[in-house]
């Protein structure tokens, strides 16, 4: 049985150009993780705004999921390649040779994690792929942070815990890091001490992509779903406390955008284009983590057919000694 998992910034994903658009679309998420307080009057616009921005971020979802997929001008916030891996692993979770799929993140905002499994299930069609979502503030990493808050460290420990005690996944006591694949830019030495050659440390993802290709999507949905702009306006100001371009006589989406763009640096340009996924090293090992792994299912296969082979030859045996008589 094996288990996948998956680093999320720069391995899977980078979210750097997409970041600004998804806190304003996720802000009730992000006014909660970060624990903003916020006055009465906007709590209650929030409440007001909330099922129109989860439409917004429904469709947003969707909007980039389709860029992702043009086959020339893919918008690359996701590792070009990683959509169609995971097509290939969720064929592997039904076949059963891949278990759990999980992604494991030093990222403190959830909603991040939450998006790129929203974009990998549109994908695949299945709103169970990802079994859980590990971020920095999940709830079984409290012991490993608070012993050791500078510690950016992934573990073994953490890690089979998360896989044994968390209901939707309930791997046995005797689970042993050679049913673990994990796949992280980053080298967490106790981790890759413990996983050996199935820990792999993939190239990272440095593609930014272009924001100006993001603020038309971005522009579409909030059109599209209605969004009322001016109180948009004003839950953003607690996250742009300081900006003065945040001018309530310029309460439209132009400014709301160029406000993020002022702190979104150096994305790519229209243009542009991510790198070819097969000239991608990243993409070359993740492959051959899933080689890895279907390898070893037909070698068990085949330890399973020898039985059955075994059986089958010694009734061939008896019949050829049956025949002679
Ligand atoms: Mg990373």
């Amino acid at each position: 049985m094996s288990y996948f998992i998956f680093d999320l910034d720069q391995t899977l994903a980078n979210l750097h150009s997409i970041y600004y658009f998804l806190i304003s679309l996720r802000l009730k998420q992000h006014f909660n993780e970060y624990q903003i307080p916020i006055s009465y009057q906007d709590q209650y616009d929030l409440e007001d705004l909330e099922p129109f921005l989860n439409n917004a971020y429904d469709l947003f979802v969707k909007r980039i999921l389709n860029e992702e997929l043009s086959p020339y001008h893919p918008l690359g916030v996701i590792r070009p390649g990683i959509l169609s891996i995971m097509k290939h692993i969720h064929h592997l979770k039904n076949k059963g040779t891949i278990k759990h799929v999980l992604i494991y993140s030093n990222n403190s905002s959830l909603y991040c994690l939450q998006f790129v499994k929203d974009i990998i299930e549109e994908y695949v069609k299945s709103h169970r792929f990802l079994s859980e979502l590990v971020h920095w503030y999940h709830p079984m990493r409290k012991e490993e942070i608070s012993s050791s808050p500078n510690y950016i460290g992934k573990d073994w420990n953490t890690l089979r815990n998360i896989l044994i005690e968390t209901p939707s996944i309930q791997a046995p006591d005797s689970l042993s890091p050679s049913e673990v694949y994990f796949f992280d830019d980053m080298n967490h030495k106790e981790l890759s001490d413990k996983l050996k050659k199935q820990y792999y440390k993939v190239t990272p993802y440095l593609y930014k992509a272009s924001f100006e290709k993001l603020t038309m999507i971005y522009k579409s949905v909030l059109y599209d779903t209605q969004i009322d702009i001016l109180k948009l306006f004003r839950l953003l100001l607690y996250i742009f406390p300081n900006d003065i371009m945040m001018d309530f006589n310029k309460s439209t989406i132009n400014n709301i955008v160029n406000v993020f763009e002022k702190n979104t640096e150096n994305s790519a340009g229209y243009n542009e284009r991510p790198p070819l996924q097969k000239l991608d090293y990243g993409i070359t090992l993740i492959k051959r983590g899933l080689k890895d792994v279907e390898k070893k299912n037909v070698k068990m296969g085949r330890l399973g057919d020898n039985k059955k082979q075994k059986k089958h030859h010694s009734t061939y045996k008896k019949r050829r000694i049956s025949r002679k008589k």
